[in-house]
C-alpha cells in the first residue's frame, strides 16, 4: 500500500482526490493511506476528513486554527502542524511516498522544494509553484532522479500523450483552453464584470483563484509556463487553442505532424486518479465520454487583446528570471482585490502589466529572488490599489 500526504485537502482539487482514494481502495486497485493532510484554515472540513481518513499529521497554515484544531481533535492520536514551516513538514513527512501539492497560490512553492529534497514523488496540482520557481524545482527533481506528475488537466493530457514516444521528437503542445466565461465579449463589455459573473465557469467547478485566472485567461498564461518547465520546451512550441467543449483536454504534435490528443469528460477526477495511479489505467469515477453527444468540437485562436492577462503572461515567459514570479505575485494579489470588489476585472490585467513592466531583473536560480521579487510585487500591486485605481491612467 503507498502512502499520500495532500496538501490543500479541504479545496477542490484535494476533496476530489480524497474522492479518488476513498473510491481505489474501496475497489481493492493501488490503494492509499492517507499520512498528512494540511490545509489553510478550513478546520470543519479537516476534522471530518482526519475522523474518515485517520492520518497520523495535519497541518493547518493559520497558526489560531491549528490551535482551535489541536481541541478538536484531543480525543485522537495525531500531529498537528501549523505555519509554512508546517506545511513543509507535512510536505516531506517520513512515511509518505507521494506528496499530492493542492494548495492555491505561491505558497505551495517551499513545500514542493521540501518535498523533493525529501526524496518523494510529487503530484502538482499548484501551477504557481512552477510559474514562480520553475527553475528550481525541476533542478530539485533531477538532482533527486524524481519525475513530477502533472494535475492540472492540460498537463496531465499532455503527459498522457507523451507516454510510448520520444520527447525528444516533440515538435509542439497544443494547449487546450475552454475561453472562460467571458468568451467573444468586447473589452468595454469586460470591464463591468463582476466577481459573481466570473466565478461562475461553463464546464468547471474550481476554487475562487483559479476560477478568475480562468476568467481573465491568465490561467491558460500560467499554464504555458507550467508547461515550459514541465516538459522543458520553448515558449515558441507552445501554441494555446480555445477549445469551448473542454473534451480535448490537450495535444502534442510530433515531428511528422502527428498529432495525439486527450479526450474525456470534463472531470479533474480522471487527471487526479491517473497521477495516483501511474502508470495505470484503472476504472474510477469518471463519467464514459459521449462523443455524439458533443457533436461537434470547436478549435480557435485566442484573442490576446480582449484577454491582455494571457499576452501579459506569455510576455513574462519570453523575458524569463523573475518576471513570471512578479507577474504571478501582482495576479494573486490582483484577483484577491477583484473578488472584495476593490478594483474591476479589467485592472487585474492593468495591474499585472505594470509589475512586469517594472520588474526587479535577475534570474530565478535562488529561492531568496523568487520569494523577494513575489513580494515586490505582492507589495507593489497592494500599494496601487490602496492608491485607489482610476482605469483612464492605465494601458
Ligand atoms: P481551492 O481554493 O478550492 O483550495 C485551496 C486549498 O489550499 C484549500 O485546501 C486551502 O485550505 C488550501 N490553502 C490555501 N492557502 C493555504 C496555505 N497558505 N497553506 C496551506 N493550505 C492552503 O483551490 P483549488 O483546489 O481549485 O486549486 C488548488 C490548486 O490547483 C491551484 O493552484 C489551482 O490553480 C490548481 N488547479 C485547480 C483546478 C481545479 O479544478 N480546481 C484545476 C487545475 C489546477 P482552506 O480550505 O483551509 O482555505
Ligand atoms: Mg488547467
Amino acid at each position: 500500500m503507498r502512502s499520500l500526504s495532500l496538501l490543500g485537502s479541504t479545496g477542490s482539487i484535494g476533496t476530489q482526490t480524497l474522492e479518488v482514494v476513498r473510491d481505489l481502495n474501496t475497489r481493492g486497485q493501488r490503494p492509499y493511506r492517507v499520512e498528512v493532510l494540511a490545509a489553510h484554515s478550513n478546520v470543519t472540513l479537516l476534522e471530518q476528513q482526519v475522523r474518515e481518513f485517520r492520518p497520523r499529521a495535519a497541518a493547518l497554515f493559520d497558526p489560531a486554527a491549528a490551535q482551535d484544531f489541536r481541541d478538536r481533535v484531543r480525543d485522537m492520536d495525531i500531529t498537528v502542524l501549523s505555519g509554512l514551516e508546517g506545511l513543509c513538514q507535512a510536505a516531506a513527512w517520513e512515511e509518505a511516498d507521494l506528496v499530492l501539492n493542492a494548495v492555491v497560490g505561491m505558497v505551495g512553492l517551499r513545500p514542493t522544494l521540501a518535498a523533493l529534497a525529501a526524496g518523494k514523488t510529487v503530484a502538482l496540482a499548484n501551477k504557481e509553484t512552477l510559474v514562480a520557481g520553475g527553475q528550481l524545482v525541476m533542478e530539485a527533481a533531477r538532482k533527486q532522479n524524481l519525475e513530477l506528475l502533472p494535475v492540472d488537466s492540460e498537463h496531465s493530457a499532455i503527459f498522457q500523450c507523451l507516454q510510448g514516444n520520444t520527447r525528444s521528437q516533440v515538435k509542439r503542445l497544443l494547449l487546450t483552453a475552454s475561453g472562460g466565461p467571458f468568451f467573444g465579449w468586447p473589452r468595454e463589455r469586460l470591464e463591468k464584470v463582476t466577481p459573481q459573473q466570473a466565478l461562475s465557469h461553463p464546464n468547471w467547478s474550481m476554487g475562487a483563484k483559479v476560477t478568475i485566472d480562468s476568467a481573465t485567461m491568465m490561467n491558460k498564461g500560467l499554464e504555458v509556463m507550467e508547461a515550459r518547465w514541465l516538459f522543458g520546451l520553448p515558449p515558441q512550441c507552445i501554441q494555446v487553442v480555445v477549445h469551448r467543449e473542454s473534451i480535448v483536454h490537450s495535444m502534442v504534435e510530433y515531428q511528422d505532424n502527428g498529432v495525439m490528443a486527450q479526450l474525456g469528460t470534463p472531470d479533474m477526477r480522471l487527471p487526479i486518479q491517473y497521477a495516483l495511479a501511474y502508470p495505470d489505467r484503472l476504472p474510477g469515477p469518471v463519467r464514459e465520454l459521449d462523443l455524439f453527444a458533443a457533436g461537434a468540437l470547436h478549435f480557435a485562436p485566442p484573442d490576446l487583446e480582449a484577454f491582455p492577462c494571457l499576452a501579459i503572461a506569455l510576455k513574462a515567459l519570453e523575458q524569463g528570471g523573475l518576471a513570471p514570479a512578479a507577474v504571478n505575485g501582482a495576479n494573486e494579489r490582483a484577483v484577491e482585490a477583484f473578488l472584495k470588489e476593490q478594483i474591476g476585472f479589467m485592472d487585474i490585467a492593468r495591474l499585472a502589466e505594470e509589475a512586469l513592466a517594472a520588474c526587479p531583473q535577475g534570474d530565478a536560480g535562488s529561492l531568496e529572488d523568487v520569494l523577494a521579487a513575489d513580494q515586490w510585487a505582492r507589495q507593489r500591486t497592494g500599494e496601487r490599489i490602496g492608491e485607489g485605481l482610476s482605469p483612464s491612467a492605465w494601458l
